[in-house]
């Protein structure tokens, strides 16, 4: 049975980079029937916070990326977590890991180094200079009772180091195809710091062979761990840690930002929060980011979760960087949006209706009157919150004040086009927006105008810019009185 995991460090705001690797351990979980592992990588006091912990819990809710094991979330819309392999925080399993590190240290596969940080860079130097590799030389490898008892009186501290086997390590890679590390690239590494805590490099492979986790599937920045990891993953089923797996690995490309400089988690850009703030929908970005490293079809990029499960293997996913493209992101959501039922588009909007998105007073608002408009906007949004400014002349008490738009459609000639529009749509039926139109048009002739030209003074006068929601029907929901209203004061 396939299982996976996602495994984040609570550190800082969630990115997309992390939202696509979430995505594609789910998918193939959901492909394969297997299990989806959501665990939490916090060993890092300094670095790790409560806050980025609660947020990468809302984020995956959010998504709609449920999980199997891992931590308890239920909402009722929204129910993830538990499972046999508890607590999945890592920080809650230390005396796991002090059990492993001490048992590794027993079977030989790990060892205290007392190099000091100063004599480590100070040899790495000279290796440089001779041209040799420059990882860690092995100078503890093999110090005898007396070597040790000695830097334990001199009141040294030692890390532990994990024992490479001095052998090259090779792994067929789910995306790359056949991967081998040469020894001398692979260092004996660190697994506890001085103070015996434990480090990444130790936690994420014990909790996999513990979690029994088959695949892992990781950004490529984790390759150069690989050959270390597996050779732990080895030295753990050795002693009988977990079930003696080891995992399959798939490293997805890297993915590009602006000027095709790798995209970093602090680039505004891949901050999740900005998507969810600026209205993208869940499905909409997270189709998007499925296209970073995989296609569904060559001639298809919308489709939806159900689709994208049902057609997921980690072994079609493209080795060659991915490029990050905004306009493509929003277009697919604005497709998204456009292909929802019309009351679930109508909900979605909520939060874009009232502060502090919506400028207006909040007893000004009208569900009604947004409702008549809702589905001419459903068809020309990108993100959910374009909404706000589309429908909030039928909500500020005066048109919000555009310099821009009012000096390009109030031209010399506006004011007497306006006094005629205003003539014509006062008998017109106000039922009608088709009325309402040949009301302009008929003003517009008066003037020598073509519809586009007459309408556009009209547009400004009454919704204060020059774009937005079909003006006839804008102007019915609004109404006659409000209408004429603005009009005239435009003519003041
Ligand atoms: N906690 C690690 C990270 O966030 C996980 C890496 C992995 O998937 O092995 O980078």
């Amino acid at each position: 049975d396939v299982r996976v995991r996602f495994c984040p460090s609570p550190t800082g705001n969630p990115h997309v980079g992390m939202v696509r690797t979430a995505l594609f351990n789910w998918a193939y979980a959901r492909h394969t029937g297997g299990t989806l592992v959501f665990r939490i990588e916090d060993t890092d006091a300094a670095r790790d916070s409560e806050e980025s912990y609660e947020q990468l819990l809302e984020a995956m809710r959010w998504l709609g990326l449920d999980w199997d094991e891992g931590p308890t979330v239920s909402d009722g819309s929204f129910v993830a977590g538990g499972g046999p392999h508890e607590p999945y925080r890592q920080s809650q399993r230390s005396d796991i890991y002090a059990d492993v590190a001490r048992r590794l240290m027993e079977g030989g596969y790990a060892y205290p180094c007392y190099c000091t940080t100063e004599e480590l860079e100070q040899r790495r130097e000279q290796a440089r200079k001779e041209g040799r590799p420059s990882g860690y030389d092995g100078h503890c490898r093999d110090l005898t009772g007396e070597q040790i008892a000695a830097y334990e009186a001199e009141g040294r501290s030692h890390v532990v180091r994990f024992r490479m086997p001095g052998e090259p390590i090779t792994f067929t890679d789910m995306v790359r195809g056949e991967i081998t590390f040469q020894p001398e690239n692979v260092s004996d590494y660190s697994i506890l710091r001085t103070n015996g805590a434990p480090l990444y490099t130790l936690v994420n492979p014990v909790d996999d062979a513990l979690m029994e986790i088959t695949h892992v599937l990781r950004g490529e920045d984790l390759l150069s761990s690989t050959p270390r990891q597996i050779a732990l993953y080895r030295a753990l089923a050795e002693l009988g840690v977990g079930k003696g797996l080891v995992p399959e690995f798939g490293h997805l490309p890297y993915v590009m930002g602006e000027g095709n400089k790798k995209l970093s988690k602090r680039d505004p850009e891949s901050s999740l929060n900005l998507y969810r703030e600026r209205g993208f929908l869940p499905q909409g970005l997270l189709n998007y980011l499925s296209l970073l490293g995989w296609s569904l079809s060559e001639d298809r990029d919308i489709f939806s979760m159900d689709e994208m499960i049902a057609a997921f293997d980690v072994h079609d996913v493209n080795a060659n960087p991915a490029r990050f493209d905004l306009k493509k992101c929003e277009a697919i959501n604005a497709t998204h949006l456009r292909e929802m039922p019309v009351a679930d588009f109508t909900a979605a909007c909520a939060p874009w209706l009232k502060a502090p998105y919506a400028p207006w007073p909040e007893e000004n608002f009208s569900q009604a009157a947004f409702e008549e408009l809702a589905p001419l906007a459903q068809t020309r949004l990108t993100v959910l919150s374009d909404i706000t400014a589309n429908v909030d002349f039928l909500f500020l008490d005066e048109p919000v004040e555009d310099e821009k738009s009012w000096q390009k459609a109030m031209k010399e000639g506006s004011d007497a086009l306006l006094r005629t529009a205003r003539a014509k749509l006062e008998p017109a039926d106000w039922t009608s927006p088709e009325a309402l139109k040949e009301a302009v048009l008929a003003a517009g002739e008066e003037h020598g105008l073509k519809l586009g030209k007459a309408q556009a003074p009209v547009r400004v006068a009454v919704t204060g810019r020059t774009v937005g929601l079909p003006l006839f029907e804008s102007l019915q929901v609004l109404g006659k009185d409000r209408t004429l209203a603005r009009i005239d004061r435009a003519l003041e």
